[in-house]
């Protein structure tokens, strides 16, 4: 039988069986409105509500700070231009950093368009955010920064707190992404002291199409759609409450199983080893400290991460090249430029995430597999053989 493995936890999760569990009772019986104001009505408002302290309780937030949306983009686009608009009065200046996702990269470049102006800082090459340029970014008509908590591609953690901190400082909002973060590492927005934050459900094993945006209490942020008065009056729209109860268990088991992050590290390591050691010319891309613990992305050279990706999927293995978003188009991430990394190593990079679920064999046929596929697309590489030529004269 074919080995399947699944390695690409960052482009999405498959959703639980608990998580599954939970919202099969709203595609039965618990069908009334959450807002109707009879039983059938609070029989859906009850575990909304109940969705909402958990999830408010997990984050250390309140849970009149917890926006529920349809995605982290949604999320992200909610924050920032919600943010920068409902600030005009005091600038139209924004901070943000080159490697973000195109959720906040293309949110701000739409903002751009109507005349806002947004400073991206750069990355140091192992893929973090210095604090200090964000602040010497900072101009008298600045009103938000957003920097996101880990990067989905390399998976750097940034210095949110301090970043935040500068934020409060001058006065100004500080937003991050962190939908690559929150179950994947201790998020708390009081101890990070943010006053926005984002995360999204099937990233951490609930379903796609759910997201949460924090907004913190006294934060200025645009309505994002008017409506029958739901989310307190900032979203509109009838809430999807099976999604909402599955992303709060959702979090709920990835809160509890954050010690057990320490096996996907190991894994995680182990194939980062095995591969540089059996690869010759590979590569680790981003620092592989302030790291999430699933992430690997690698640059193996003079292959194409394309045909990489397809020889895996031929052995049943799911990786990423870039981001999937990015899956159709041929230009090199933006993340890996962004770290220096050269044009033509960023097309023979390759991005593994690792989950929970992932198994001591999965990282077995991994390394039974790309070291074979890597070297026989080298094999058929003239580039690789004219470099190899020239390493022996
Ligand atoms: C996946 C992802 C998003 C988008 O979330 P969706 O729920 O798919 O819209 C935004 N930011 C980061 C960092 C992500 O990894």
């Amino acid at each position: 039988m074919k080995r399947f493995v699944y390695a690409d936890n960052a482009a999405t999760t498959q959703v639980l069986p608990e998580v599954r569990d939970v919202m099969l009772p709203f595609f039965g019986d618990i069908y009334g409105n959450p807002s109707s104001a009879y039983s059938k009505g609070a029989e859906a408002a009850e575990p909304l509500k109940a969705a909402r302290e958990t999830i408010a309780t997990l984050l250390g937030a309140k849970p009149n700070e917890i926006f529920f949306t349809a995605s982290g983009s949604e999320a992200d686009n909610w924050a920032i231009k919600g943010a920068a608009q409902s600030n005009v009065k005091k600038g139209r200046h924004i901070i943000s950093s080159k490697f973000e996702h195109h959720a906040v990269l293309h949110a701000l470049e739409s903002l751009e368009r109507d005349g806002f102006e947004v400073t991206y800082v750069d990355v140091n090459p192992s893929g973090v955010i210095d604090p200090a340029d964000v602040e010497k970014a900072i101009r008298p008509d600045t009103t938000l920064i957003a920097i996101m908590m880990a990067n989905n591609e390399i998976g750097t953690v940034q210095p949110i707190q301090e970043i935040a901190a500068i934020g409060k400082a001058h006065g100004i909002t500080t937003f991050t992404d962190a939908v690559q973060a929150v179950g994947n590492m201790p998020v708390n927005v009081k101890e990070l002291g943010v006053d926005m934050l984002a995360f999204s459900g099937h990233k951490i094993h609930a379903p796609k199409g759910i997201g949460v945006l924090y907004i913190r209490t006294g934060t200025r942020c645009r309505t994002l759609i008017d409506g029958g008065g739901q989310e307190r009056g900032r979203r509109g729209g009838t809430e999807n409450v099976a999604f909402c109860v599955a992303l709060a268990k959702a979090l709920e088991i990835a809160t509890a199983r954050l010690p057990q992050l320490a096996r996907v590290k190991a894994m995680r390591d182990r194939l980062m080893n095995t591969l540089l050691d059996k690869i010759p010319y590979s590569r680790v891309n981003g620092d592989i400290t302030a790291r999430l613990a699933g992430n690997l992305n690698m640059t193996f050279e003079c292959v194409e991460g394309e045909s990489l990706l397809m020889w895996l999927d031929a052995s049943g293995i799911c990786a990423s090249t870039g981001s999937a978003c990015n899956s159709a188009s041929l230009e090199p991430s933006h993340v890996l430029l962004s770290i220096g990394v050269p044009v033509e190593h960023a097309h023979g990079s390759l991005r593994f995430s690792l989950s929970h679920e992932n198994t001591e064999e999965d990282v077995d046929h991994i390394i039974a597999t790309l070291p074979t596929i890597v070297q026989r697309l080298r094999d058929m590489s003239p580039l690789y053989n004219s470099s190899m030529a020239r390493i022996k004269e």
